[in-house]
C-alpha cells in the first residue's frame, strides 16, 4: 500500500504524512503495515495484505488474513494449523478473531 512502509530490519512502520489518504485509507494502511509487523507477506484476493490501492480493497482484516496469522502462529509453536479456531486442540487461548 502506498503512503507507508514497514521495515522488518528495524521493526519500523513509517507513514508518509504527505500521502493523500482518503476515507479510511490511513486505518487500512496501518492495518496492512501491522500485518507485515506480525509476519504476513503480501497476498492477492480478499485481504488487507493485498499490495497497492487497486480495487476491490478489503475493508479490514479478513478471514483469509486471520487464517494466515493462525498458520504463522502454529508454525512457530508447532501446532496443527488446520485445527479450527477455538478447538480443544489449540488450547484455551482466544484466536485473533475473538480478541
Ligand atoms: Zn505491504
Amino acid at each position: 500500500m502506498g503512503g507507508a512502509i514497514f521495515r522488518s530490519d528495524t521493526r519500523t512502520i513509517a507513514v508518509d504524512p504527505q500521502w493523500p489518504f482518503k476515507g479510511d485509507g490511513l486505518v487500512l494502511t496501518i492495518e496492512h503495515e501491522y500485518g507485515h509487523a506480525l509476519g504476513l507477506p503480501h497476498r492477492q484476493g480478499n485481504s488487507i495484505m493485498k499490495p497497492g490501492w487497486d480495487p476491490p480493497l478489503a475493508s479490514g482484516p479478513t478471514e483469509d488474513d486471520f487464517r494466515d496469522l493462525e498458520r504463522l502462529r502454529n508454525l512457530s509453536t508447532g501446532e496443527n494449523w488446520h485445527a479450527p479456531v477455538g478447538s480443544a486442540a489449540r488450547g484455551s487461548s482466544p484466536g485473533p478473531a475473538g480478541d
